[in-house]
């Protein structure tokens, strides 16, 4: 049976910075992943894959914010395009990821983890020894309990999106759905269109309490911002009503 000094669970940004950090110690290091596509949230569907979409944002809104003075033409970007460079980018994250893996002497194993004992892990059919585990096993997304949550998108859906709704509903009102939000206001949604609902006295709860104001004054963003528990208010296809309370 292989023998490890410290097997990770999990290739994401969290697994990978304890496995290089590790293995540059001189541990034997391994690491499993169960998912066909490594590298993690951040990378594939997080941080990193956004940040094409708020590149473009950012331009859009600074160019339009000197149409006048300096800048004589009105932006013109793509959806589209978008999209292609970040799939680009996102689709050489998984063999990136293995290869810098190996190439830090870390052993890639594809595979479900799963515990026979404190010593001992079971990664798809074969067994490995080892004497520490690391879990950076990651979150997925929860079910909300709400009438209609099946028609409802994750953000891994949104950032696949081939072309911008032009009326969206963020359902928690945390910096994803603010930077969504951002996204979708300023690169095709129309003004009034896109909404945050938050359950919350205040959105960005784990924020300065002055960002959401500097926020609202910074884009033609509305907010739902009501005190909603999820029975308050149900989905139907591609309709959000609110139940009386
Ligand atoms: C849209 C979006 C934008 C974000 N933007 C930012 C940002 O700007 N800045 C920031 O700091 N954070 C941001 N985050 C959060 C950040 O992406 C996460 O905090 C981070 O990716 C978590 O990394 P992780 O390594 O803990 O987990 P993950 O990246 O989820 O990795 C966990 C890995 O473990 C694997 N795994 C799970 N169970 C097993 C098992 N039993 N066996 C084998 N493998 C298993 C999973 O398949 C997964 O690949 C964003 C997140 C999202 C969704």
């Amino acid at each position: 049976m292989a023998q490890f000094d410290i097997i990770v669970i999990g290739t994401g940004t969290a697994g990978q910075t304890a496995a290089f950090d590790m293995a540059a110690e001189g541990y034997r290091v391994a690491i499993a992943e169960n998912s066909e596509t490594p590298g993690g949230v951040c990378a594939l569907r997080g941080c990193q894959a956004k940040k094409w979409f708020y590149e473009t944002m950012e331009t859009v809104a600074r160019s339009r914010h000197l149409l006048g003075k300096g800048i004589t033409e009105p932006p013109r970007f793509s959806w589209q395009q978008i999209q292609t460079q970040k799939s680009a980018f996102t689709a050489k994250i998984p063999e990136g990821t293995i290869s810098s893996l190996k190439g830090s002497d870390i052993t890639y194993i594809p595979g479900q983890a799963r515990f026979i004992d404190a010593q001992t892990l079971r990664i798809g059919a074969t067994d490995y020894k080892t004497r520490y585990v690391i879990i950076a096993a990651g979150a997925i997304p929860g079910t909300l309990p709400i009438d209609g949550a099946q028609h409802m998108i994750t953000s891994d859906d949104f950032l696949d999106l081939t072309s911008l709704p032009r009326r969206i509903a963020f359902i928690g009102g945390g910096f994803i759905s603010f930077e969504f939000a951002h996204f979708a206001t300023r690169l095709g949604g129309s003004s009034g269109n896109i909404h945050i609902l938050e359950a919350n006295d205040r959105p960005l709860q784990k924020m300065n309490p002055d960002i959401p104001f500097t926020l609202h004054q910074a884009g033609p963003l509305q907010w739902i911002w009501l005190s909603m528990e999820p029975d308050e208010f149900q989905i139907s296809n591609h309709f959000i009503s609110m139940r009386p309370v």
